[in-house]
């Protein structure tokens, strides 16, 4: 057992919960602190949890209560105008659950409650002090507290990263500006098929709602990084407008811009893709999420990683008494992994920004670059992934490449 006894959990999105909730099968106490107001402030939109990333919350019992509130998708399209190439689909693998963001952070933060995990809002981290007996959190408000370790679940924009080391990286823009909506359309999708559309003049995506309407997602390539809140401050109409232009000729995506309402249209801004980051650890400070590897929306894959992390680090907390140690082997087991993921989101930003002549290549080019990729073995290795919990960790356990 452990004699690392307490963690302070900085974020409560996916990674928040769900490390809270495995620290304490290890016998750790977390509490969560999350800068928001309440949990799922403000969120919106969907996510899709790939079968790896749902292997690790049945490994918190967590599992089950995310399939209650998701969709199952069984085929992947990739749509290239009128031509749709049904991508491979893994057989003996759990098929990927389409959820509502706030459906999933309230199901993840009921479940860590359940659990006994300590929730604290309007919680925003400003600075940390390390001591000999552990690491003091301050935050915004003025109060603190105090643990025996620190972990940052704060997302892409992370305050804990530059506090462990203040020249780490920061996200790349990856050239996209992501929008989301649900909407009344005349087209017939059928409720377990997940569209990737390559249209005139940009990406989008798109699948059906459990109510009957389509759930789509657009990628605007933007030369302009624009963030979330710089992105909000224009108003929905004009989104709207731009969204029109854009995916006016495409089927169905033309339709989609044109039947959604500007209060049904969610802003998400600028997307981003997370370099390499050379620190994941200082003293008895960790990341764990997208604070250290969010391998771009593309892969599908970023919540499922996050989660994979919150569990490993768990483990590696479980089994050795130190930090320094735990925090090692913790990396060790999960960067291979998660940067070979983050490679590929890269590969395919890059197709999603190509102009409008390789656009139009693209129902030659796509097959190839598919066969190309590997990506059936890519697929199994990335979703038939799957932690074992009981398993002793030491320092040189687990070398799984992933
Ligand atoms: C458009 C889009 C589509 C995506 N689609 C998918 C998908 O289909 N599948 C998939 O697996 N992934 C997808 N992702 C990625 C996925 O959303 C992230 O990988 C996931 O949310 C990471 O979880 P996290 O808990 O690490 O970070 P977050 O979910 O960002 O949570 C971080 C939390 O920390 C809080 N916080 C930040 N700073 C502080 C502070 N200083 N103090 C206290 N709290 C703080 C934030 O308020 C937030 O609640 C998508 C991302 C985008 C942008």
């Amino acid at each position: 057992m452990s004699a690392i006894r307490s963690a302070l959990i900085i974020g409560g999105g996916i990674a928040g919960p769900v490390t809270a909730t495995a620290l304490r099968m290890a016998g750790i106490e977390g509490r969560v602190f999350e800068a928001y107001p309440g949990p799922a402030h403000n969120i919106g939109s969907t996510l899709g949890f790939a079968a790896n990333g749902l292997a690790a919350l049945d490994l918190i019992g967590a599992g089950d209560a995310v399939r209650k509130v998701a969709q199952p998708i069984r085929h992947q399209v990739m749509s290239l105008g009128h031509k749709h190439i049904e991508m491979p689909s893994l057989q003996d693998v759990e098929p990927l659950q389409i959820v509502e963001r706030s459906d999933l952070h309230r199901a993840l933060h009921d479940h860590a409650v359940a659990a006994g995990v300590d929730f604290s809002y309007d919680k925003r981290l400003v600075s940390v002090d390390e001591h000999a007996g552990g690491v003091t959190a301050h935050f915004a408000d003025g109060t603190s507290a105090t643990a025996d370790i620190l972990i940052g679940t704060d997302g892409i924009k992370s305050k804990v990263r530059t506090l462990i080391d203040p020249n780490a990286p920061t996200a790349n823009y990856t050239g996209l500006l992501g929008f989301g909506a649900s909407v009344e359309c005349s087209v017939a999708v059928p409720s377990d098929t997940m569209y990737f559309a390559f249209g005139k003049n940009a990406y989008y995506l798109y699948s059906a709602m459990p109510d009957g309407r389509i759930g789509w997602g657009a990628n605007l390539p933007n030369a302009e990084y624009l963030s979330m809140s710089q992105a909000r401050a224009i108003p929905n109409e004009q989104w709207l407008r731009t969204l029109r232009e854009t995916y006016g000729q495409d089927t169905p995506g033309g339709e989609f811009a044109r039947n959604t309402a500007p209060e049904d249209l969610v802003v998400i801004g600028g997307m981003h893709i997370m370099p390499p980051v050379p620190n994941w650890y200082r003293g008895r400070m960790v990341l764990v999420g997208d604070a250290v590897h969010a391998p771009s929306n593309s892969t599908g894959q970023g919540a499922s990683q996050a989660v994979e992390s919150a569990v490993q680090l768990a483990r590696c907390l479980r089994d050795f008494d130190d930090p320094a140690t735990a925090f090692a082997t913790y990396e060790r087991i999960r960067r291979p992994r998660v940067e070979r993921i983050a490679e590929r989101g890269a590969k395919i930003n890059h197709g999603k920004t190509m102009g409008p002549v390789m656009r139009r290549m693209m129902p030659v080019v796509m097959p190839l670059a598919a066969k190309a990729m590997k990506l059936e073995e890519t697929m199994r290795r990335e979703q038939s992934y799957v932690i074992d919990w009981d398993a002793p960790v030491n320092e040189r356990s687990e070398l799984v490449w992933a």
